[in-house]
């Protein structure tokens, strides 16, 4: 039997990120992962947006997490010594006049002053961009190739011994006091980091996740534009093509694309840019979302060693890095858990 501190199962963003944070803390670490060709992190867009919303107001935790964000994959790149993160302004126009005064209000508060870079109450003039009102700039905004990010995790964990490619079974996991066996493994504690898959898994049947299908796009197209512009969809710059995303759609659990899926992004695609286009490729995945909008971070209610990291819906890229450092604090040196977050609550 192989001896390690801790298992982890599945090898998206989350048990990559809390790996290395276990890692940095010295932990003895194994990731088990079945390598899907589609998964949430595969699909994901990887925007970090601290403005979102018809509101346009700051995102849950916006203060704690966005400040330091860029930087921490920042240095996950040296680290990785790969090209993953991208600092990027997202532009946000205006859908009527109304949003426009509510805006002006907005930006008198002191709250949202590190996160507005520049307002326009006209059109920026873009070629082929429908933004007749004009819109604000968010700064402390980027995106993750969070395809890429995973793919360089799981190298470096293969170098280090610490990655086999596995579907574990629910079955397969003994449970005993002190110590928990999978396989030809033993561990003090193992933590779930399964995605939407756990939503199956009877160990988490207590907790309520709602997956919400998401589909999206690469185009190419005519529009030259550097920033990312947001509005109801995303349109993202990034290699040679634009992505453009994603849908919403809560009763289709499966990660096929659909022609309805197709159609919906096209038609607020037109509302946005007035040029032709060629869709170049077309994807869907699950998001790990919960009911109450918060990802469950910590152990299980009967089981003391088996934890899970999990639910972080369509913002995982600003979550995770946060609540991975959470986790690994929590489990070498017993900080707390916030309550919000807590599995148990
Ligand atoms: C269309 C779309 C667009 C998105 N856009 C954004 C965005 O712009 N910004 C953002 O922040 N987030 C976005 N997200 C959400 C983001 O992708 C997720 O929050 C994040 O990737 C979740 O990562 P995860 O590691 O929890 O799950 P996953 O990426 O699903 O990883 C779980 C891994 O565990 C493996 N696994 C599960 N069970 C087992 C098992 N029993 N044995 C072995 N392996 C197992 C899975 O196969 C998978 O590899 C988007 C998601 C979608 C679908």
């Amino acid at each position: 039997m192989q001896k390690r501190d801790i298992l982890i199962v599945g090898q998206g963003l989350a048990g990559s990120l809390l790996a290395l944070e276990l890692e940095k803390r010295g932990k003895n670490v194994m990731i088990l992962d079945n390598n899907p060709i589609v998964s949430s992190s595969k699909v994901a867009a990887g925007l970090y947006n601290p403005i979102t919303g018809r509101k346009m107001a700051k995102t849950w935790l916006a203060d704690e997490l966005f400040p330091n964000l860029s930087n921490y994959y920042q240095d996950l790149e040296k680290k990785m010594n790969a090209r993953f993160h991208f600092s990027k302004t997202i532009y946000r126009p205006f859908n009527n006049i109304e949003e426009q005064n509510d805006w002006s209000l907005r930006t008198m508060e002191l709250g949202y002053v590190p996160y507005i870079k520049s307002t326009s109450n006209h059109s920026i003039e873009v070629d082929q961009l429908l933004d007749p009102l004009g819109g604000f700039f968010v700064n402390n905004s980027g995106m993750v190739d969070v395809a890429t990010l995973v793919s360089e995790c799981k190298k470096y964990f293969k170098v280090q011994g610490s990655y086999i490619e596995w579907s574990v079974p629910s079955e397969a996991l003994e449970m005993e006091e002190t110590k928990i066996k999978l396989g030809s493994f033993v561990a003090n504690q193992i933590i779930f980091c399964e995605g939407p898959m756990a939503a199956i898994n009877p160990l988490w049947s207590d907790l309520k996740f709602r997956l919400v299908k998401g589909e999206i796009l690469d185009i190419s197209c005519s529009l030259t534009i550097d920033h990312v512009v947001s509005k109801g969809i995303f349109m993202l710059p990034y290699k040679n093509y634009l992505r453009v995303g994603s849908t919403y759609d809560n009763h289709n659990q499966n990660e096929e694309p659909t022609e309805k899926g197709s159609r919906e992004l096209l038609n607020r695609l037109s509302k946005l840019y007035n040029g032709n286009l060629k869709v170049l490729k077309h994807q869907a995945g699950l998001r790990p979302a919960t009911f109450d909008r918060k990802p469950f971070v910590g152990f299980h209610h009967k089981h003391n060693n088996v934890a899970i990291f999990n639910g972080f819906g369509s913002k995982g890229v600003s979550l995770i890095p946060y609540f991975a450092m959470s986790l690994a604090d929590h489990i070498c040196f017993g900080k707390k858990i916030p309550l919000e977050v807590n599995s148990l609550r």
